[in-house]
């Protein structure tokens, strides 16, 4: 089958992620989505690896999601949040305080994980003008850190590996250190913190890093920088876009780690990958330093399109899923499968390290290896799977079928032998 009219006419126009639109190759066109599967124009049906950018963790087209969507589309689309409630923003906001850890119970909407990021750093520096008068415009963040492609939220990425490092002389400048995954390195964070006053928060995406390739910590790591931050007085920022809604077998990372930050970030998965929406999640003691008579202490922040009701339903239905539905199970049994099909990859030359938690599971391979071919065969052979950097990884739907979940790391198994050959 022809590709369609609109792909050929379209690509003049359109500015694609990510892409040197010179030599992109071509995107293939999609007809339509069912469970972990994508159903391409010419017919053929692709087991999707990634959950388009790691949303749609309840499959594609559940019919809990789509249905709540339209029936909000029929009531009410959408009313602004300044001056005027709806109920799927207000209900959100509740279930989301009580699902969530420790007092992280003031919830600020936005559109995207960036803006999410942006308002949580907006917060963190805002807190110390309302509390102690301080100027601290600096933030601590992490190598391997991925936050967001706006530009206060690129300046807390890894700088080198990042795809950011263009924009380095624009940007204000972090300070960068290790994860604190040992002592040693705890000591160089905790330095840092105790010589720059000027840090208003640390934020780091907990337990996994993503778009910085998959790689992963253990809680102790996230324990000493509570610690470090409690120390200091500095707040800690977990951005959870990636890690929030069961994505690593809990719902989220600080249940997984029993760490709890002052500000959590929410994206991705929020709507089970089916309408944009983010938000910004504050504990009680940050909210109250904006709690006041004074005008001026109030966060001057508001999206236009803040608290989508759409989004909103889309979410509050994804919550109803992981209520009524064994998602976190799920996971569990995914996380089985990678151990049994992936790990044995572990010893194979030229694969530097197999790395898996919960339903992520990414195979780093020693040498860099030409990403566009990869891409390609693996669509041959039925599948859709992204890597990043020298990692193949897997984030699937939750509910992907036994088989399906197979035949995706028989792909990764088969190209991992194909490389190494
Ligand atoms: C994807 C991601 C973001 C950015 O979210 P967008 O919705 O793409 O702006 C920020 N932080 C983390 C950890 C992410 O994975």
């Amino acid at each position: 089958m022809a590709e369609p009219d609109w792909l050929a006419d379209g690509l003049d126009h359109i500015w694609l992620p990510y892409a040197q639109m010179k030599t992109a190759p071509r995107p293939v066109a999609v007809k339509s989505t069912h469970g972990a599967r994508i159903v391409l124009h010419d017919g053929r049906e692709l087991i999707d690896g990634i959950g388009s950018w790691w949303t749609a963790v309840h499959g594609y087209n559940h019919p809990h999601l789509i249905g709540a969507v339209r029936k909000q589309l029929e009531v009410m689309p959408h009313v602004m949040l300044g001056g005027l409630a709806h109920e799927q923003a207000y209900r959100l906001a509740s279930r989301l305080a009580a699902l969530l850890p420790g007092d992280l119970s003031k919830v600020f909407f936005c559109e995207s994980g960036s803006v999410a990021v942006e308002v949580a750093m907006k917060i963190a520096v805002q807190y110390w003008r309302n509390t102690t008068g301080e100027v601290r415009p600096k933030f601590l963040a992490f190598r391997g850190g991925y936050h967001g492609d706006t530009f206060a939220a690129m300046s807390v990425c890894d700088p080198e590996d990042s795809m950011h490092s263009l924009f380095g002389p624009a940007l204000p400048q972090q300070h960068i250190v290790d994860l604190p995954t040992d002592e040693g390195r705890a000591g160089e964070l905790d330095r840092a913190l105790a010589e720059h006053r000027d840090i208003a928060a640390v934020i780091v995406e907990p337990l996994l890093q993503g778009a910085g390739g998959m790689r992963m910590h253990d809680a102790a790591t996230l324990r000493r920088m509570r610690e470090a931050c409690d120390r200091h007085g500095v707040l800690l920022i977990f951005d959870e876009i990636f890690t929030g809604f069961g994505r690593l077998g809990a719902m989220f990372a600080s249940d997984l780690s029993g760490v709890t930050p002052d500000i959590v970030t929410l994206g991705k998965a929020l709507t089970g990958g089916v309408t944009p929406l983010a938000a910004t999640v504050a504990s009680r003691r940050v909210y109250e330093a904006f709690h006041s008579d004074d005008a001026s202490k109030a966060l001057m922040h508001g999206p236009t399109y803040m608290g989508h009701a759409a989004g909103c339903a889309a979410a509050n239905a994804s919550l109803d899923l992981f209520e009524s539905e064994p998602r976190l199970e799920q996971v569990k049994t995914i996380e089985a499968h990678y151990h049994d099909a992936l790990m044995p990859l572990k010893g194979v030359t030229g694969v530097a390290d197999v790395r898996i938690l919960g339903s992520v599971a990414a195979v780093e391979m020693r040498d860099a290896f030409d990403i566009q071919a990869l891409r390609r065969s693996f669509m041959e052979q039925g599948v859709f799977i992204r890597p990043i950097g020298k990692a193949i990884y897997l984030a699937p739907a939750y509910t992907i079928a036994g088989e399906d979940l197979a035949r995706l790391t028989e792909a990764i198994c088969l190209t991992v032998e194909k490389l190494t050959r």
